[in-house]
């Protein structure tokens, strides 16, 4: 049967180029980094290769990064390191209505401890507004953590104006960089970041890596305590193989990020477009040239249910993901959507299709071809689109 990816978004296969190079660290090289004989010595050296890797992706000096499992202790050693260092100084944290879990429910258990939360709303392309931000300052804001790209609606926020009002300040700024990461230049200094997060998984690289920038001089509390790695930050025996991997994959994004964006952009916008003008009653969410992703494609479509969508696309072989969450047993609609001004039933009905680098045309047309069908089909069952017409 024939299998079309489309949700790079929640996460890429690995390179085969990364997987080759990881090989030789579980297989040959398999020494702890902090032991001194040739075994250790090897990986240190590869591992270090990695932290400049890494760092030259984001235009950081290698000693600005910490490697972590992913992009939520990434997310987790951010803000709770920011705000226990921070605590004495205040105890007021801003966010966005739109950020990943990984950065809301952090933000949302330091409000149940002690801390106080400003959570900025996000206009209907799902994009917050530098004026409310201003508004929301106190004297005693310590840290403001607002995403570079959104991982449901492809939303790009403007991070560089954000950085330079945070700075004058001497408010920490974090940003989650995740989604936009081999996506979008990133440049630490220009956007006067203090800490930025990055996962292996949603560039090619392997699952369970990530890594924290944080700026030289900047001072955050540790999580994990224990063997004092990464310069006491993040202790325990680092995953060597996954950073390695890691920083092989970064490489690569850096290479080909400028070629692949053409494409993905074309890929996407052909996506949209066809989506547009094969079905009705379709909307659109987030926003629209530039100020978006390129691999991201989100529509809402009405009277149809997101997860039937999704089974329905996932039988003819093209995986693609919804606007609700199943948590617990019931579907929830997507904060994001919802942050967007969407109503309940409108977000219910959404589809996030994620383009990544082995896409090809013949992929888009097969969804272009088989979604229409899919969409007829649900409606035909659907009592509200047949009262509707
Ligand atoms: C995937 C993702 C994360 C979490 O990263 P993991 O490495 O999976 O823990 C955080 N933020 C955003 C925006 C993401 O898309």
């Amino acid at each position: 049967m024939r299998r079309i990816y489309l949700d790079h978004s929640a996460t890429t296969p690995v390179d085969p180029q990364v997987a080759e190079l990881m090989m030789t660290y579980f297989l040959e090289y398999y020494g702890n980094p902090s032991s001194v004989h040739f075994f250790g010595r090897q990986v240190r050296k590869a591992l270090e290769e990695a932290r400049s890797q890494v760092a030259s992706l984001i235009n950081a000096n290698p000693a600005e990064i910490t490697f972590t499992s992913g992009g939520t202790e990434a997310d987790n050693l951010a803000i709770q390191g920011a705000a226990r260092a921070r605590s004495k100084k205040g105890k007021h944290l801003i966010t966005t209505a739109i950020e990943h879990h990984a950065v809301l429910d952090t933000m949302e258990f330091l409000a149940k401890n002690g801390y106080e939360l400003t959570i900025l709303p996000v206009d209907e392309e799902g994009i917050i507004s530098v004026e409310e931000l201003k508004k929301a300052i106190r004297p005693d804001t310590i840290l403001i953590s607002v995403m570079h790209a959104n991982n449901e609606v492809g939303s790009i926020q403007p991070v560089e104006e954000i950085g330079k009002i945070a700075r004058e300040k001497d408010i920490l700024f974090h940003v989650d960089a995740v989604q936009s990461l081999g996506k979008l230049p990133i440049d630490v200094k220009a956007m006067n970041v203090d800490l930025l997060t990055v996962s292996s998984h949603k560039i090619y690289g392997p699952k369970g890596v990530g890594a924290l920038y944080v700026r030289k001089g900047v001072k955050i509390s540790p999580l994990v305590f224990g063997g004092s790695q990464e310069r006491k930050l993040r202790s325990g025996t680092e995953n060597a193989p996954g950073i390695i991997g890691f920083g092989k994959a970064c490489e690569l994004a850096g290479q080909r990020m400028e070629e692949e964006n053409k494409e993905l952009v074309r890929l996407r916008d052909k996506l949209m477009d066809g989506i547009i003008s094969r079905i009705d009653k379709v909307k659109i969410n987030g926003p629209l040239g530039d100020k978006r992703l390129p691999n991201n494609v989100n529509v809402s479509i009405n009277f149809v249910e997101g997860e039937s969508l999704l089974l329905s696309l996932d039988m003819l072989g093209i995986a693609a993901s919804s606007g609700s969450a199943c948590t617990s047993g019931s579907l929830d609609p997507s904060h994001v959507l919802l942050a967007m001004g969407l109503s309940h039933e409108v977000a219910h009905g959404s589809l996030r299709l994620s383009l990544g680098r082995h896409n090809t045309e013949e992929d888009i047309d097969y969804v272009l071809q088989e979604l229409p069908k899919i969409v007829d089909r649900l409606r035909e069952m659907s009592p509200l689109y047949h009262k509707a017409n």
